[in-house]
């Protein structure tokens, strides 16, 4: 039997997402955002679940060939464009729009030979500081590329800092607004946070009208895969998401201790009372954070109970106390999920282990190591 760690992706749980976000925005056409291979899922297990989009949305030119390869005749977009002048020619080939964010890659495109024009995204640095031409410079990179024959439509596309927080997006879109009033095109602003935002809970008094954000193209990534943008303002039940992927295992072992024993390295966990604790393969080679500390949530045969003492690489201990006090016979071989669905349909929020972590649930998929195992749930 191969070690019991294994991730399930849930297509049927990407679609629902999906719809999710067609509800906050329901003009709005939708990239479905699958850098990081599908934000570690995997650009073709995840394909199924978001073949409804509008486009596919990723950086890297090999990602965008897979998508090619899975079927998909219609748009992709490269949300950093290219990086030289050869990537133009794939681009050309596979029919890739990609976003423009800097004189070079004007420039590049300037010296490409090709007999079908690119459709492009011109890229506003609004305030993040990260890409695009500042309010200032934009209207000259937009004739600049207008000017250009290898270039055929222009849209016109920032991205939010803080959409998901306090500061919230008026300033960035006072400055998008301002210097793209008259310049024709489609505008692509919305990241899942800004996105959801429209469809704030109505509980929400901290939001207000500048902070709804109209967008031609929305661009979520981090909704589509069940994770809530603003948790712990937030949580994935508030945004009516289903979880995509369920990170799993089993308990290999049991261990009886007593007041006062200790469990695992650096014996960081000592029990107040004698107790069952039981120990599961999962550990941070498998992409469990290691900074996960005692009390962090996890389920055992569907019930929440505590993580016990460090992660270490290839196991974690987990309180059995809980389930003991309840009745719940469980031992060797009983279920544990890390994250996501357990069989009896208890969910632990991937957010709830990535707080816990002080990190995102952005990162935990992303981190997902390659030795787990990974199937497809039935759609
Ligand atoms: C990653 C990314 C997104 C999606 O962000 P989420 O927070 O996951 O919704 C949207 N736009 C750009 C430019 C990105 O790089």
């Amino acid at each position: 039997m191969p070690r019991p760690i294994l991730a399930t992706i849930h297509p049927a749980a990407l679609q629902h997402n999906l719809s999710r976000c067609r509800l906050a925005a329901p003009d709005a056409k939708a990239w479905a955002v699958v850098k990081a291979n599908a934000y570690g899922h995997g650009i073709e297990r995840a394909y199924a679940g978001l073949c409804g989009a509008d486009g596919f949305a990723l950086l890297d030119l090999e990602e965008a060939q897979r998508v090619r390869d899975l079927g998909w005749r219609g748009p992709i977009l490269l949300l950093e464009g290219v990086f030289e002048p050869r990537d133009l020619e794939l681009c050309s080939r596979l029919n890739l729009w990609h976003t423009v964010h800097c004189d070079e890659q004007i420039d590049m495109l300037a010296a490409h030979k090709t007999n079908v024009p690119h459709r492009v995204f011109l890229k506003m640095n609004s305030g993040m500081n990260r890409l695009g031409f500042t309010p200032e410079r934009y209207r000259t990179a937009w004739a600049r590329l207008n000017a250009l024959p290898q270039v055929d439509e222009i849209s016109l596309m920032t991205h939010f800092s803080d959409a998901d927080g306090a500061r919230g997006v008026a300033y960035q879109m006072q400055a998008f607004s301002r210097a793209t009033l008259d310049l024709p095109g489609e505008r692509s602003l919305s990241n899942s946070a800004a996105t959801l935002r429209n469809s704030a809970p109505t509980s929400d008094a901290a939001l207000s009208p500048e902070d709804v954000v109209t967008s031609d193209w929305i661009r979520p990534g981090i909704v589509l895969y069940g994770s809530a943008p603003d948790y712990p303002q937030h949580t994935r039940t508030d945004w009516g998401l289903q979880p995509s992927m369920t990170l799993s295992s089993k308990i290999i072992a049991t261990q009886s201790i007593n007041t006062r024993d200790s469990v695992g390295y650096g014996s960081t966990f000592v029990a107040e009372k004698p107790m069952r604790i039981g120990v599961v393969a999962c550990g941070y080679a498998d992409g469990y954070p290691r900074v996960c500390p005692t009390g962090t949530p996890i389920l055992v045969a569907g019930v929440r109970t505590r993580l016990v003492g460090r992660v270490s690489m290839d196991m974690i201990a987990v309180d059995l106390s809980v389930l003991d006090d309840a009745g719940v016979a469980v031992g060797m071989g009983s279920e544990v999920t890390l994250w996501g669905r357990a069989s009896q349909g208890t969910v632990l929020d991937i957010d709830e282990v990535a707080h816990a972590a002080g990190t995102l649930g952005y990162e935990l998929m992303c981190a997902l190591a390659a030795r787990v195992p990974v199937v497809t749930e039935a759609c």
